[in-house]
């Protein structure tokens, strides 16, 4: 089946989008033809879609990929998809899911090749998506993902203005990104009232791996918890979290020369991994008060 447009699509089942759902669908082909040029397929790969709507970008990837895995939690667009749309693309698997919960680890244990991921995102998700993809990057070739504008500042965002913060710093550590286009309000059905802008992830495996990935994103958390404060405050506020005393952050920034008192949207990516470096080799010394060992 050929592209039809969502407006079109929408009037024919008399469907209303879902603005609960993120639902702003793709309008132009043009557009969704270069998303999907930019995974840069191999016709072996399976693909794996988040949120595939009306099929705007589905129905490319199928031309492009072995295997497009599609998860949608939609029950009506899933069966627009699969009684009008994608009925002779038999290599489309709607899988009814929501993307905050897929296995996408297990899928590319089964695919025995990291998987590239496809998504014009629901904005209501897209925070804790990326986090999630973070978090499973070993299954993740390459993303290119359309989202807010604002939301792809805030990951491109360097060190020193408002943009710039725990997205930025731990999006920046995992993946390369690229920003590879912008578009419009005009370009959706229905307009959203921002622009969006489509950026692409290329997963970065630092050898041998420099920092236990988990601190760094509990330093990075704790750093910005409190934005408006001093490293030294806020990062002693949260020093529980961190597994270390107030004292013994302190020291470790000034060991590592990180002046206490600036602000965490000061430090760069690289200061943010030798700091959860350091506190990473450096365990705490005993408290004073601590209980004495038992002697054997
Ligand atoms: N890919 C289509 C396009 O470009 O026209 C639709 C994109 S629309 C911005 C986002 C889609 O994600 C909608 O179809 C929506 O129902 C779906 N969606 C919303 N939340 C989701 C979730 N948690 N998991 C998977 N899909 C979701």
């Amino acid at each position: 089946m050929p592209f039809v447009s969502p407006k079109i699509l929408c009037r024919r089942h008399g469907l209303t989008p879902k603005k609960s759902l993120g639902q702003n669908f793709l309008l132009h082909p043009d557009q969704a033809r270069r998303l999907v040029a930019a995974l840069e397929l191999g016709e072996h790969e399976t693909v794996v879609e988040i949120g595939p709507g009306l099929g705007a970008l589905t129905l490319f990837l199928a031309q492009a990929a072995r295997r497009v895995v599609a998860l949608e939690v939609d029950s009506r667009l899933i069966a627009i998809l699969q009684d009008e749309i994608l009925t002779d693309l038999p290599q489309v698997e709607i899988i009814s899911q929501d993307a905050l919960s897929f296995n996408f680890l297990a899928l590319s244990r089964i695919e025995g090749r990291p998987l590239p991921v496809i998504g014009n995102l629901p904005y209501q998700i897209t925070s804790p998506l990326l986090f999630k993809l973070l978090s499973e990057k070993a299954a993740v070739r390459v993303m290119v993902l359309m989202m807010q504008q604002e939301v792809g500042q805030r990951l491109l965002a360097q060190p020193g203005g408002k943009d710039y913060g725990i997205l930025s710093v731990l999006l920046q550590y995992h993946f390369r990104l690229e920003k590879l286009f912008s578009l419009g309000p005009g370009n959706f059905y229905p307009a959203p009232k921002v622009d969006s802008v489509v950026l692409r992830f290329r997963p970065l495996f630092r050898e041998p791996p420099g920092v236990d990935e988990e601190l760094l994103r509990e330093v990075v958390k704790a750093a910005f918890a409190t934005r408006r404060k001093t490293l030294k405050n806020s990062l002693s506020a949260q020093s529980s979290r961190l597994g270390h005393s107030p004292a013994h952050i302190l020291d470790t920034l000034s060991a590592l020369n990180i002046d206490p008192n600036r602000r965490p949207e000061t430090l760069s990516v690289l200061d943010f991994v030798r700091l959860a470096q350091a506190l990473g080799e450096r365990p705490s010394p005993t408290p004073k008060n601590a209980p004495a060992e038992p002697a054997d």
